[in-house]
């Protein structure tokens, strides 16, 4: 039949694009589309050439497995080739019937023979390797390469523990085990979320990082991506009496040392396949690592025999597979969403796609640099992993599908305009963290709960009773938005709740009441202002005396305070600035929540006040900026040039024209002790702050 000239030029695209996306998956390790989107190329292809047999040109990614081996790594070639498996893509249970029809019928069974045993298996999703062992030594390790010839990849595959350097008792002269490297899921979210810190390239799925891990040139690198390995088969074998089956082949690997899998069953014909698939699709999400599939394999090693293989995949197993994780589809839009604590995390709506067994049309995008590293545009194409309990993830941006109309890269800022889409308050992003947050924590509604959570917390307001459950039904049935509405409940309206009875309502109410005695540091510990935790909320109070002022203070009278630092300072100044917030305060202050005046109000009890102090030379052991701001925080003034209102002039080595002009007014001079005792001397003066209600 002459071939159309549309199917040659498909054929031939298609070929081209396989081609491309094996050498990014099987050479690069870094794959440009979701297995999905590959195998739906690949079948496509196989379909041509099945139609046109011309079209099955001998360079065909039909006719080939993996990839070519780097020439970074020795050649290994093996001695039995290793083969690819063909794929059941039926998902369903009529995949394994289907295996067995084939099975029975290349034996040429009748319908009356018994049924044909096989083995179940996990399908591992990592990378094959070949361990050869000589005399009982684990001598080499290699990929599979193109099938025929691999990468020697001994030193990385010795870090991995699980690998037995020296078999139990066998020590044959030849023993080739085939299996598979992979990464437990635990241990790629953590080495992701490790190279997220450090700003690394993260890494598309635990495949792709156990790939990159394998064929690492730095073993060193390699040893610190954790590995696993399951074994599952044989290579070459010379000298040892090989089981007559499959499972027996196993077992005498296990009893040898190597890991294999205990997720694993004998079965019987079509129906026992099948009832493992379902089981174990059942179980996929909480199995530790990924597996795409579960595959069958002919028990009978003299079965096998007979069945042989064709071009790149044995007849006698199939790999039965289970809905992809890894999925294409396109961001619509990308949203901003409020955590409880106030962080802004981006989030991709997508084109609802199903993908690990649900459908996905939210993907997190972690954070504003994630996202500009993943450059995730809306409009673009793109990669959606959802595998075992972790949340659906946008993992790849397919750039070369990129529309022209895609939107800008990624501002979180001007996203927002500045604000938080709850509740308008600033958004902050301070210096060294990933996150924006909101600032307006006392009214934000997305902050709410744990907003009244940490105000009731028993070292801030001590509201007894106020816990989770409580503040759940209070904030869904709108009884309260902000803490100051905690002071208007009543019996009648906290007994209507949920497993709350008359007299714990009554009990609420008055724990409630009694709150409104406090103190002020209790009382801006519980605002829950970011970084001002008990000891920053008590210093604020001591260094203030009243709330009024801190409220008014600008970052500069902030950083007077001890141990405040620039970050605190910005962090409680915006969140005063937040009109929503100051609502908050004055309704709790008309609620009737008060506390004692500390007296005496601090900025006269500091006992710098009204002192003027000018350096001058070099102090020994103080740096300049050290010493102002002891000065400082005891409420002293440090001046540029002395005068007669100079109260000190503290100098060090090589002292300039002050210290002269000091001796010429009579302004006393201290040395760095000096001021220094004088300093340790103030510190003990009573300050009359208690934090006692
Ligand atoms: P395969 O991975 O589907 O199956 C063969 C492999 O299964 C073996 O080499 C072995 O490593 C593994 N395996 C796991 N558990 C096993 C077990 N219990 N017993 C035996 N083998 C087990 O086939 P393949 O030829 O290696 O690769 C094809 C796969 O690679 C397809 O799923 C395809 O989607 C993917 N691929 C993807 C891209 C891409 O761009 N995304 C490119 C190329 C290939």
């Amino acid at each position: 039949m002459a071939v159309p000239s549309v199917a040659a030029e498909r054929a031939e695209a298609l070929r081209r694009t396989l081609a491309r996306y094996d050498h990014a998956y099987y050479v690069l390790d870094a794959p440009e589309v979701p297995d999905a989107e590959y195998d739906r190329l690949f079948r496509e292809l196989q379909a041509l050439e099945s139609e046109y047999q011309e079209l099955a040109t001998p360079d065909s990614p039909t006719r080939r497995v993996g990839g070519k081996p780097l020439d970074a790594f020795a050649p290994v070639r093996h001695a039995v080739p290793m083969l690819s498996i063909r794929t059941e893509t039926d998902t369903e249970a009529t995949g394994a019937s289907a295996f067995d029809a084939r099975v029975r019928r290349e034996l040429g069974l009748a319908e009356s023979d018994p049924p044909v045993r096989y083995v179940a298996e996990l399908k591992f999703d990592g990378l094959a390797v070949s361990l050869r062992y000589e005399s009982g030594i684990l001598v080499r390790a290699a990929t599979r390469g193109d099938g025929e010839t691999g990468e020697d990849v001994t030193q990385n595959i010795r870090t991995i523990g699980e690998v037995p350097l020296r078999l139990a008792s066998l020590t044959v002269p030849v023993l080739e085990v085939r299996g598979e490297v992979y990464m437990r899921r635990d241990r790629f979210e953590a080495l992701n979320a490790r190279q997220r810190e450090v700003g690394g390239k993260t890494f598309v799925n635990p495949r792709n990082a156990a790939a990159g891990a394998v064929r690492q040139l730095d073993p060193t690198i390699a040893a610190r991506r954790p590995l696993s390995f399951f074994a599952y088969g044989l290579g070459e074998v010379v000298g040892w009496e090989i089981p007559s089956t499959h499972s027996g082949v196993l077992e005498a690997l296990a009893r040898q040392g190597l890991p294999v899998s205990a997720d694993r069953a004998v079965v019987s014909g079509g129906e026992g396949l099948a009832a493992f698939h379902r089981d174990v699709g059942a179980r996929r999400d909480a199995l530790p690592f990924d597996i795409d599939g579960v595959v069958y394999k002919v028990d009978e090693l003299a079965l096998q025999q007979r069945l042989g293989f064709v071009t790149r995949e044995p007849r006698w197993a199939v790999a039965h597979k289970y809905p992809a994780q890894e999925q294409l589809t396109i961001v619509r839009d990308i949203e901003i969403q409020v955590g409880r604590t106030g962080k802004l995390t981006p989030v991709a709506k997508l084109e609802p796609v199903f993908v690990g067994g649900t459908t996905v049309s939210n993907a997190t995008l972690h954070n504003e640099d994630e996202t500009r590293r993943k450059d995730v545009r809306v409009g673009d194409t793109v990669i959606v992993r959802r595998a075992g309990d972790v949340i659906p993830e946008v993992v790849r941006v397919v750039i070369e599908r990129r529309p022209d109309d895609a939107g800008p890269p990624f501002d979180m800022r001007t996203v927002l305009g500045g604000c938080c889409p709850v509740c308008q308050s600033t958004i902050v992003r301070e210096e060294g963290e990933v996150d924006w947050r909101c600032s307006g924590g006392l009214y934000c509604p997305a902050q709410r709960k744990q907003a009244l959570l940490h105000f009731a917390s028993r070292r801030a307001m001590d509201i007894e009773g106020l816990g989770d459950k409580v503040v759940d039904q209070l904030v869904e049935q709108a009884l309260v938005r902000t803490p100051a509405d905690l002071y208007g409940l009543t019996t009648q309206a906290l007994a209507a709740l949920d497993r709350m009875g008359e007299k714990s309502a009554g009990n609420l109410v008055a724990a409630i009441a009694k709150s409104r005695h406090t103190t002020l540091p209790r009382f801006l510990f519980s605002l829950g202002i970011r970084h001002v935790g008990e000891a920053t909320a008590r210093d604020l109070a001591r260094h203030f005396g009243d709330l009024g002022p801190i409220m008014e203070a600008r970052p500069d009278d902030l950083l007077r305070v001890p141990d405040v630092g620039p970050i605190v300072a910005q962090s409680i100044a915006i969140f005063f600035a937040q009109p929503h917030n100051r609502e908050v305060i004055d309704g709790l202050t008309a609620a009737g929540v008060e506390w004692p005046l500390l007296t005496p109000t601090p900025r006269e009890a500091q006992p710098f006040t009204g002192l003027t102090f000018v350096l001058t030379g070099t102090l020994p052991d103080l740096g300049r900026d050290d010493a102002r701001a002891r000065i400082e925080a005891l409420g002293g003034k440090v001046a540029g040039s002395v005068s007669a209102k100079t109260s000190y002039v503290v100098a060090g080595a090589d002292p300039g024209s002050k210290l002269d002009k000091a001796q010429t007014l009579g302004v006393k001079v201290l040395d760095q002790d000096a001021l220094l005792t004088m300093i340790a001397a103030a510190r003990q003066t009573p300050l009359g702050v208690t934090d006692a209600p």
